[in-house]
């Protein structure tokens, strides 16, 4: 980028340049055109970026941080965007997350359950969950995400809350190695869950680096920051 350009052109760049690498990938692994939804992951970025990317044609925004998400979607409430929550949740937020959340990517315990259809109820509004499936081994620091052994209660849990509907499952590759052979569990448990939950179809996989894996894995949504709004801001 040249220091003439500005930031409303980087972000059409950028998103045509992911856009061409979904497009790619999906030809790639003769999957149809469109079969895979990218979610523009904004943590970090103003609410004027937001709103340049809905001009862009951008539809969903993924955002992992209570706070700044609930900020920026007021701030965006003209938009009609749909919101995805993809960050760690707390019980004690997660009925304000189903306030404005839209898709709720991150659900990995059943104790959060009550609080999103609790705030999902009082919105009158029904909230779209992924299960976020650990694939990191049980011992790594900073695990998120269920085990996937947990994955058949915690969909049972969901299915049973009346405001929330099971949509499928969310993870991210394990840090520092090839993301193919987690891809490939990744399917695996989806697979398993679709047999008790046919409607179960998301599976949202695949982020700035590694979206062609996650595509050639069956994603269906791809989460992508870097790529589309640059490097992040560093924190601590
Ligand atoms: C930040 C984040 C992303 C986007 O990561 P990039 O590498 O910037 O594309 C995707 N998924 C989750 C859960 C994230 O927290």
């Amino acid at each position: 980028m040249t220091s003439s350009t500005g930031r409303p052109e980087e972000l059409a760049a950028n998103l045509d340049a992911v856009r061409r690498r979904i497009d790619t990938a999906c030809a790639d692994a003769g999957r149809e055109p469109g079969a895979v939804r990218l979610v523009v992951v904004t943590k970090f970025f103003p609410a004027s970026d937001v709103r340049l990317l809905a001009g862009l044609g951008v539809t969903d925004v993924g955002e992992n941080r209570h706070q700044e998400a609930e900020a920026k979607a007021a701030e965006c409430a003209d938009l009609g965007l749909r919101w995805h929550f993809i960050g760690g949740l707390q019980s004690n937020k997660a009925a304000a997350v189903a306030s404005y959340a839209d898709v709720v990517e991150s659900l990995d315990r059943a104790k959060l359950v009550a609080p999103l259809a609790r705030g999902a109820e009082q919105r009158s509004h029904e909230v779209d969950v992924l299960l976020q499936v650990s694939l990191d081994p049980p011992d790594r620091a900073g695990r998120a995400g269920a085990d996937p052994d947990d994955v058949p209660d915690l969909a049972a849990a969901v299915e049973a809350a009346d405001p929330l509907r099971l949509r499928g499952l969310m993870a991210v590759a394990p840090l520092g190695e090839d993301p193919r052979p987690a891809f490939a569990r990744l399917a695996a448990i989806h697979h398993d869950l679709l047999v008790e939950h046919p409607a179960a179809t998301w599976l949202s996989a695949g982020m700035s680096g590694d979206l062609e894996q996650a595509i050639h894995a069956g994603a269906t949504h791809v989460r992508v920051g870097s790529a589309v709004l640059g490097s992040r801001p560093q924190f601590k």
